[in-house]
């Protein structure tokens, strides 16, 4: 049992006030290869004790050195930590190819996203300003940006780089000190990028990363009284009980939630430069997207036409390990494997439009076929609920206003697309369509670490990415000089 990996650290460890330590209580946790289903190693099982010292660690940072470096000197460390992971590019990528079974490209725009996020909050260290407000005679007025302090980061499996990327990198750029608690399915990543942070001259405690359980190691850092912020990206579940948890500290809380995303196409769209994504946008890490597209809305007079392209395209389809570096690959889990097994069951009632071919595969991983359901109800459990796997429905609609109410009618409002080549209805459905972000024939446009990213509705609030996350980080004051 032996990671077939060079990691420069070692997984079973915490990197605590600038010191790799075993977990308080010695704990371990299993890690598993999602495209085998074999244990390969043993990952860090930190606990409450290590919350609280990293807890502490961050908390003494925030008033040592780090306090006193400038915007700009902050921001240089960050841009030495994005070229230190731009230099580690390939090793990051195949560590999170293992760790989290996508195939090897799309982990490694993951790791390119992580260099970018620290170039761009590297670069934006010094450009947030506070304003100076017109008054009273006598007065000069103005506002300060001052970062809240020591901020909880609480990460899912699926995108780690990506996430840690857009929180921490934002986090930091700003003058807080973090504790990072990734999780417990995929942390590697997440100490790598701990280790270059220290290499990049990040002071020590400035970032603390505890792995562990979310009911140990993550309900202690969101209860925690030293936490004067919290970040949360997961399951709608897990940021209730984290916002419970910040209401009792009385402490801002981000919350990034899940997500039933529409693309609606119209018939007017150019059928052929939507197809890549209105499948790939369903399959992309194996459907294990917060902002997966797994509901395509489209327009009766061209539903079985786009229905048979995008049949013709999950036919195409290659699924297979992780370093294969297929179209899909493994879902993360065995536990994953369940659940989207169990919805693929749901759908028993209902028409299978394409399902992908399996092939050989290692009898131990965690796939399932991609699955394409037409004629399918607004209201199945399958067009309502999030599987967080390769699965998509198609729903015809009749027109705009039905578009809209089946787009609206979910819990959920993260991301949407229209396609379609007429202005004034693009401009229409983007107003009316609730989501966080709306993309005009296109999904995601290449996931720019400058745009700001967040949900409506159970989707959750507050945003991240570009500089709207900054804001989120920081807490303003109100200065009022009486001067006479
Ligand atoms: P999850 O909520 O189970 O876990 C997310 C993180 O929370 C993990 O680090 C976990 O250890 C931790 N956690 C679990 N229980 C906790 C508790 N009681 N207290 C504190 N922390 C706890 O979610 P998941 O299964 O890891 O991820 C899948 C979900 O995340 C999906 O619903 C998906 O939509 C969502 N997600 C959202 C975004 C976004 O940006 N909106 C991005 C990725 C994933």
């Amino acid at each position: 049992m032996s990671i077939d990996l060079p990691l420069w650290f070692d997984p079973a460890k915490c990197l605590i006030g600038g010191h790799w330590v075993a977990p308080a209580q010695g704990g371990t946790l299993p890690l598993y290869d999602p495209s085998t289903g074999a244990q390969i190693g043993e990952i860090a099982r930190g606990t409450g004790d290590d919350i609280d010292a990293a807890v502490s660690a961050a908390e003494a940072a925030r008033h040592g050195e780090w306090a006193r470096l400038s915007a700009a000197e902050r921001g240089r460390i960050l841009l030495r930590l994005g070229q230190l992971v731009t230099e580690r590019v390939d090793e990051l990528a195949r560590i999170e190819a293992l760790d989290v079974g996508k195939p090897l490209k799309q982990a490694r725009a993951d790791a390119v996203a992580l260099a970018r996020y620290c170039e761009f909050y590297g670069g934006a260290a010094d450009k947030l300003m506070g304003e100076t407000i017109p008054y009273l005679d006598g007065y000069t007025v103005y506002t300060l940006r001052e970062p809240h302090g020591v901020t909880g980061h609480i990460v899912p499996w699926n995108y780690p780089m990506q996430i840690i990327g857009r929180s921490v990198g934002a986090a930091l750029a700003t003058g807080n000190t973090c504790v990072l608690k990734p999780a417990e399915d995929a942390c590697l990543t997440a100490l790598a990028f701990a280790d270059l942070a220290k290499a990049a001259g990040l002071p020590d405690g400035v970032l603390n990363v505890v792995p562990g359980l979310g009911a140990e190691a993550g309900a202690a850092l969101t209860a925690h009284p030293g936490i004067h912020h919290i970040s949360f990206t997961g399951s709608v579940g897990t940021g209730v009980m984290v916002q419970e948890a910040a209401a009792k500290n009385v402490i801002p809380v981000t919350l990034e939630l899940g997500g039933k995303s529409p693309q609606i196409v119209f018939d007017d769209a150019d059928l052929d430069a939507a197809l890549p994504f209105l499948v790939n946008a369903g399959i992309q890490n194996c459907g294990q997207t917060c902002s997966a597209s797994s509901r395509i809305l489209v327009h009766r007079s061209v539903h079985d036409r786009l229905l048979d392209m995008m049949a013709a395209r999950y036919a195409a389809l290659r699924i297979g390990p992780a370093m294969d570096d297929l179209d899909v690959g493994p879902l993360i889990s065995a536990k994953q494997k369940g659940i989207v097994s169990g919805y693929l069951d749901q759908g028993a009632d209902l028409e299978i439009a394409a399902q992908a071919h399996m092939g050989a595969l290692p009898d131990g991983g965690y796939y399932v076929p991609p699955t394409l359901f037409s004629g399918v109800k607004s209201d199945h459990a399958l067009a309502q609920s999030e599987i967080f796997g390769p699965v998509q429905v198609v729903i015809p609609f009749d027109d705009e206003d039905q578009a809209v109410a089946i787009a609206n009618g979910t819990d959920y409002g993260l991301v949407a697309s229209i396609w379609s080549q007429n202005g004034a209805r693009q401009m229409r459905m983007a107003r009316k369509v609730r989501a966080g972000q709306i993309f005009i024939n296109n999904y995601g446009a290449g996931g720019g670490v400058e745009l700001p990213f967040g949900g409506m509705g159970k989707s959750g609030h507050g945003r991240e990415k570009g500089f709207e996350a900054m804001y989120g980080f920081t807490t303003l004051k109100t200065v009022a000089a009486f001067h006479g």
